[in-house]
């Protein structure tokens, strides 16, 4: 064999070794790939009854040796499989997200205390937030049962605890039998959701259930997702010919909502105000000037954030030397009070002094009169007599008037010093005067809430307070009312929050309005109004309201020129002896609730 042809044959078998290598690691790598889809394929099973079935024909496939045409034939089947169950998967946990919504509405139906009912709409709203995402059910669930619990620990009360609460589940009475189900039913509906939630999440092959209309309509609509379809909801007057634009109209709402442009002029007032609120200690005031040029030279959201910034430091500078300067103000009291003291124990001691004198002035005279007294006596003659008497008669006068400018000097200087010291007492009364005025300037200040100008929830405790001791002292009627606009969050998702906070703004002034001067009125936060009326029955109190109402709703708030009709909901009580002021709130929030439910827009007596 010639060099070459032996060459050409190693090469050859060198080859031939490298694809057996090469094969057996093919071979390898193919088994653990065999190996590997049939265990996803049996962990995956049970997913769907069509996946599973791809998944059994793959395991059979891949088992076989013509793999790659039968794979080639499988695949885009179970392609299609997998997305069909994957859109199932999805609806069931919208239609789980819809069925522990139904849950939750029938918990509110139910009328559990305030705190359990606002977690209940919290919740609520974190279910429409989550419709159709699974992984956030079981969290959502688990807060359910414990809501749940506590509304039923509450509803299992004994009868006298809660009559009104176990006449309405019971149904005792016709309007609310239709509304409310006895607590085991609940108890049973609510196990059921649970069950069906908990199947749906568990096992996803479990067949689709038809979606019971009444859990429907109990999945409110994704005002976030789509505000404009929340907006249709809205009552405006169908077929109203929309006005022409009235942007002077205080009732016309701002007509979108603002990117960050539209608002920066706001939010530059806005700071302004806040800058022009504040009063900045004499060090601080260029600082204040030079932000108050940033704000008026235009604010864009780059500069936002420092601005910010700057507005904070100044913020706390002026509370630091708020306090500084009270503080100040203490030690110059101090100062002025020891200083003022001293002064008084100089003028008593004057006073000693100018006692001491006398009594030596007194007994001068007295010596001087008992000498001339005894040189009368030795007198011998006229003339004698004439001169001691002279002689002493002089030496009076001189101790007189010497103690008479010396008395007259001692006073001026004691005049002088009471003349300071009605000085000095009158520029601390002046200066403690100023400073009570500034605080009740500053505590009046924090009792009003800043965007409706009422007063604000700390006003409102304080207010209550005082008027719940007034009717213990003298007795009398007291009605407590809740107001809350209706649908308030529509208004927000609708028109944006700056024609949110417009229509607060209005409602808060229209309200304050048609008040008497010894009615009392809050914002107790966000859309909700309280509302205090003294000396007045509980029906004068409903006319009241029903006006009140009825004005809200007259309001011609308009955007972009169509009509908008805005509503408030009240719940009025009226206080019984010997009852607290949180339990009489309960009552008119609970009567509010059920105006809530009796379809807004109407008070409700609790
Ligand atoms: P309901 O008829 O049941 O009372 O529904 P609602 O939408 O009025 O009640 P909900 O409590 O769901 O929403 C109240 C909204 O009010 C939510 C909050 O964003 C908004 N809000 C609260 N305070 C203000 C505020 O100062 N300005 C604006 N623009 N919106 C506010
Ligand atoms: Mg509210
Ligand atoms: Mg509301």
């Amino acid at each position: 064999m010639s060099d070459d042809a032996q060459r050409w044959k190693d090469k050859y078998l060198s080859s031939l070794e490298q694809q057996e290598k090469l094969e057996r690691r093919w071979e390898l790598r193919l088994d653990l790939l065999r190996r590997g889809l049939v265990r996803s394929s049996l962990a995956a099973e049970g997913a769907d009854k069509a996946v599973d079935q791809c998944m059994q024909e793959m395991r059979d496939i891949l088992r076989r040796d013509d793999m790659d045409a039968a794979l080639g034939g499988l695949i885009p089947r179970l392609e299609r499989a997998v997305l069909d169950s994957e859109q199932r998967r999805q609806q069931r946990a919208e239609e789980a997200t819809a069925a522990l919504a139904g849950l939750v509405e029938q918990l509110q139906r139910l009328q559990p205390p305030r705190e359990v009912r606002k977690a209940l709409k919290s919740l609520g709203k974190q279910l429409q937030a989550a419709v159709g995402q699974q992984h956030q059910l079981p969290a959502l669930l688990s807060q359910l049962r414990n809501l749940q619990g506590q509304a039923l620990t509450v509803l299992q009360a004994p009868a006298q605890e809660q009559p009104g609460l176990l006449q309405r589940l019971f149904g005792s009475r016709g309007d609310a039998a239709e509304q409310a189900q006895p607590a085991e039913q609940v108890a049973a509906a609510a196990g059921e959701t649970q069950q069906i939630a908990a199947e749906l999440l568990d096992s996803p092959a479990a067949p689709v259930p038809a979606p019971a209309a009444a859990l429907s309509t109990a999945a409110p609509a994704r005002s976030s997702l789509a505000p404009r379809a929340a907006l249709d909801s809205l009552p405006l007057p169908p077929g109203l010919v929309p006005q022409p634009e009235d942007e002077d109209s205080p009732f016309s709402l701002p007509t979108s909502e603002p990117g960050y442009s539209a608002v920066a002029p706001h939010i530059a007032s806005s700071l302004r105000s806040l800058l022009d609120e504040l009063e900045l200690p004499a060090r601080h005031r260029p600082q204040g000037e030079a932000l108050r040029l940033r704000l008026e030279g235009g604010l864009n959201w780059y500069e936002l954030v420092p601005v910010l910034d700057d507005l904070a430091v100044l913020v706390l500078a002026v509370t630091d030397s708020g306090q500084r300067e009270f503080a100040g103000y203490l030690k110059q009291l101090n100062e002025r009070l020891e200083a003022f003291l001293g002064t008084l124990s100089e003028a008593h001691e004057g006073y000693s002094a100018s006692v001491e004198s006398a009594r030596s002035f007194n007994q001068e005279l007295r010596d001087q009169v008992t000498d001339l007294q005894n040189r009368v006596q030795e007198a011998a003659d006229l003339e004698a007599l004439k001169q001691a008497l002279e002689q002493r008669l002089d030496g009076l006068l001189q101790s007189v008037s010497v103690h008479q400018r010396q008395r007259d000097s001692r006073e001026e200087e004691v005049a002088e010093r009471l003349q300071g010291l009605v000085q000095r007492v009158a520029d601390m009364e002046r200066e403690a005067q100023q400073f009570r005025e500034h605080i009740e300037e500053q505590r009046q200040k924090s009792l009003l809430d800043p965007l409706t100008g009422l007063p604000n929830r700390a006003a409102w405790s304080e207010r209550l307070e005082l008027e719940v001791a007034r009717r213990a002292r003298y007795g009398g009627e007291l009605l407590l009312a809740v107001l809350d606009v209706d649908h308030f969050k529509r208004i927000n998702d609708g028109y944006g929050h700056l024609a949110g906070d417009r229509v607060l703004k209005i409602i808060a002034g229209e309200l304050h309005k048609r008040l008497r001067k010894t009615d009392f009125i809050a914002r107790f936060g966000g859309e909700e109004f309280v509302l205090l009326i003294p000396a007045t029955p509980l029906e004068g109190g409903m006319q009241l309201l029903e006006t009140l109402r009825a004005a809200i709703e007259a309001c011609p708030f308009h955007f972009k020129g169509e009509p908008v009709t805005i509503t408030l909901s009240t719940g009025l009580a009226e206080f019984r002896d010997g009852e607290s002021a949180e339990a009489v709130f309960e009552r008119a929030d609970q009567a509010l609730y059920r105006a809530k439910g009796n379809g807004r827009n109407r008070v409700e007596l609790g």
